[in-house]
């Protein structure tokens, strides 16, 4: 049974608003997007009134899952600065120049904003994987050193917050919906080993959504949250590509212990790491270092290395930024074929070299992570 935008507004409009308005007349709501039974949307308020508004989106989040046919409901609540309100508190990691358009569930206890990046209770340490634009793999590397992680024998989580181009799906096969415990907190999918959650568990992989910033915020502040992610030692968080003013929001409220930015070895692709470097540095989020991917082209038959596209530039921007070069991934179809058949290589031959490279580029973010994880 399909769900229709309509049956979604009729729900709606039995909710008041805080002001006692019609929920449906509040001129808060995004476009719904409502597929497959699953629906998702925000509700855009002011920053003053976000507290007031947080029992108003649990009460239409619960409409909405009672809908029959409706298997996924995912509000979230944003909330943005108007001009003239007052302004939020300085972000505690300092982003001078941005745009503050914090979202989300108050959290207990106040809204400072150590309070807003607070930690994930039960996960040592959160990481990003990041790069300065899309197509370069990140989402492959992502996937691919989190088993590299699980290897080393961590418990590893994932969290694709890639919004705009949810992948894990297709990268890991996952097509299931998450079901909620009794706190309602929605259980990650497991696979590999791994405790895995994608905002394309919730819409559709095809659906094209253009999300502001804060909703990008708000939706993975609800999967970092919102999620029963467990003990984890590590959770990598595959992000958005690109380096605007979203990731910037994302990177600053998302309680990181580092990030790893990837990049192709081309020169435009170098100049958007460059960018990614500047943005982690902005928000203080210590840079754990640079990937190369696509880094060489091997040929599967005679196994010979070609430089097609210049290899090595990401290693020297690395020492020219004094940053660590953590490592070069070849360009090879096995990387390619078994991503996109769901069986990433890491898993599906953990003999060959490509896991053993993605391995040793793990094992130098564990050794960075040491502090803060249990590695016996
Ligand atoms: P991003 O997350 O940066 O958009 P993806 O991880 O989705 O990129 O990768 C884009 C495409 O490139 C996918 O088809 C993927 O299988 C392929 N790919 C990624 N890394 C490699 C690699 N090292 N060798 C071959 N193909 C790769």
């Amino acid at each position: 049974m399909s769900v229709t935008q309509q049956q979604v507004l009729d729900s709606l409009s039995r909710i008041k608003s805080p002001r006692g308005v019609a929920l449906t007349n509040a001129n808060v709501l995004s476009a719904i997007s409502a597929s497959d039974g699953k629906v998702f949307f925000s509700i855009n308020v002011d920053a003053a009134e976000a507290r007031a508004w947080e029992q108003v989106r649990a009460e239409a989040e619960a409409a909405v899952r009672a809908i029959p046919g409706v298997t996924t409901a995912m509000v979230a609540l944003t909330a943005e600065r108007k001009p003239g309100s007052a302004p939020p508190p300085p972000p505690s990691r300092g982003a001078p120049g941005v745009q503050q358009a914090h979202a989300h569930r108050p959290p207990q206890g106040g809204t400072s904003p150590m309070s807003r990046q607070s930690e994930i209770p039960g996960v040592a340490a959160v990481i990003a994987v990041a790069s300065g634009k899309g197509g370069v793999g990140k989402s492959t590397t992502a996937l691919n050193l989190a088993l590299g992680l699980r290897d080393l024998g961590l418990k590893v989580g994932l969290l694709d917050a890639d919004i705009y181009g949810p992948s894990v799906p297709r990268l890991t096969g996952l097509r299931d919906k998450p079901e909620l415990n009794a706190e309602r907190k929605m259980i990650p999918l497991k696979r590999f080993g791994l405790s895995i959650m994608s905002i394309g568990f919730l819409v559709e992989e095809e659906t094209a959504m253009i999300w502001r910033g804060p909703m990008v915020m708000s939706a993975v502040t609800q999967m970092l949250r919102d999620v029963e992610w467990g003990k984890l030692d590590v959770l990598v968080v595959d992000m958005p590509p690109g380096t605007g003013d979203a990731q910037l929001t994302l990177a600053q409220n998302v309680p990181l212990k580092g990030a790893v930015i990837v990049s192709t070895p081309q020169d435009l692709s170098l100049i958007d790491a460059r960018r990614g470097l500047a943005m982690f540095k902005k928000v203080n989020v210590p840079v754990l270092g640079i990937v190369e991917n696509m880094s060489y082209f091997q040929c599967p038959q005679c196994g010979t290395k070609s430089d097609i596209f210049g290899h090595g530039g990401a290693r020297h921007e690395a020492e020219k930024l004094a940053v660590p070069f953590l490592g070069e991934i070849p360009l090879h179809m096995a990387i390619r074929e078994t991503s996109d058949a769901g069986k990433p290589v890491v898993d599906s031959e953990p003999n060959g070299p490509h896991a053993a490279i993605y391995r040793a580029i793990a094992g130098q973010i564990r050794d960075q992570l040491k502090s803060v994880i249990s590695t016996g």
